[in-house]
């Protein structure tokens, strides 16, 4: 038997009884685009981050277009964002106009290193986009501070952070606005894709909304070009239904987040990952590093465990930024990870003896 990566069948049988009911209430009343569900889940999402507005969109990826586009990025623009993470962060800089420039990661947080982000700052500077990655919250204090100093916004990419905290604060609340993926395997998961943002900024969330629904509010009344991207009923429903355990699946993923750092504690050979001070990590992805990254990843394989590199190749070295000619030295770190970063199976429904036999599998190679 293998331990799978995660396990979204035996989420669904945990909650099926809701889920099912959900769904048949929504096809009961062919709310399948916008109406009640997705009204009811923009509020309680709003509120279980924190935030006065939620602005539900197709997918974390058109939730970034959609928070750039509206706060006004333009061609010519640089947004500044991290060397590692997944490609939306960045092929969004791009499809709003702007020039993606990467900043190195800090060496045990996988999360952009603050202190390098003034040097890549120019005049055609606009905004920073930091990563929550992993679940781990990025160092907030400095960006701000920086993102302050020189009249920036920041849009936190909080795909793989929900109710994260950041000194007691949740992840999602500092920058002007903050995006979510409700992908299937992110911590609070759709069946199928949905996104979201969050903002206080009032304005910025009509223009948000008004640019996701073909540039208007109201039907007909089109005030700009916009685009098609919304969050349908089906989806809203069930994310309804998850988001009222997404605090328990939270703490069982920091259970087995502690377990592995207890149990792999003794190897040597493997670079656990770290919770940084003052944050509270959500375990969206448990990474550890090793030297021999791939023997370890062909010998978990042969043992019947299942991992996954997240993500292979950082950003600035992917084919799709050559235009770029970025060096490895140029993000040493981010570098260094990316040949020995390996993610291990984590999902809230993991049983101990899954644990075990991933443990194990470990221990066993030499
Ligand atoms: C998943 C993810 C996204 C994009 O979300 P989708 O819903 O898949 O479009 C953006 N940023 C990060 C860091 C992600 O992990």
């Amino acid at each position: 038997m293998t331990v799978p990566f995660a396990d979204l069948h035996a989420q669904y049988l945990s909650i099926k009884g809701d889920i099912d009911a959900a769904i048949a209430d929504v096809i009961a009343s062919s709310a399948y685009i916008r109406g009640p569900h997705v009204e009811r889940f923009e509020e309680e999402f709003a509120a279980a981050v924190d935030r006065p507005h939620c602005v539900s969109c197709g997918n974390g990826t058109d939730a970034l277009y959609i928070a750039m586009h509206a706060l006004g990025v333009k061609p010519g623009d640089e947004v500044i964002t991290t060397a590692h993470s997944w490609i939306s962060t960045s092929e969004t800089i791009s499809q709003a106009g702007a020039v993606p420039v990467f900043v190195d990661t800090l060496p045990d947080s996988f999360t952009i290193d603050p202190d390098q982000i003034a040097a890549k700052i120019t005049p055609r500077t606009v905004g920073i986009i930091p990563v929550h990655l992993y679940g781990q919250p990025a160092d907030m204090d400095p960006i701000m501070e920086i993102a302050s100093r020189h009249n920036l916004w920041v849009i936190e990419d909080c795909a793989q952070a929900h109710l994260a905290r950041y000194k007691g604060r949740q992840v999602g609340t500092f920058g002007a606005a903050a995006t979510f993926s409700f992908y299937p395997g992110k911590n609070l998961g759709a069946m199928g894709d949905a996104g979201a943002i969050v903002t206080a900024d009032t304005a910025l969330a009509e223009r948000m909304a008004m640019f996701a629904r073909h540039g208007g509010l109201r039907k007909g009344d089109h005030r700009i070009e916009g685009i098609n991207s919304r969050l349908d009923g089906l989806q809203a429903a069930i994310l309804s239904v998850k988001l009222r355990h997404l605090p328990d699946w939270t703490r069982a993923r920091q259970r087995l987040a502690a377990t592995y750092l207890e149990k792999l504690a003794h190897l040597s050979g493997l670079r656990l990952p770290q919770v940084m001070p003052d944050r509270e990590h959500v375990w969206h992805l448990f990474v550890v590093r090793s030297e021999q990254r791939d023997a370890l990843k062909a010998h978990l394989e042969a043992k019947g465990v299942q991992t996954v590199i997240n993500y292979p190749v950082a950003l600035p070295f992917l084919p799709a930024y050559a235009r770029f000619a970025h060096k490895p030295e140029d993000f040493p770190v981010a570098h260094a990870n990316q040949s020995r970063i390996l993610s291990l199976p984590i999902f809230a429904e993991m049983t101990d003896s899954q644990m075990d036999r991933v443990v194990a599998a470990i221990a066993s190679h030499g």
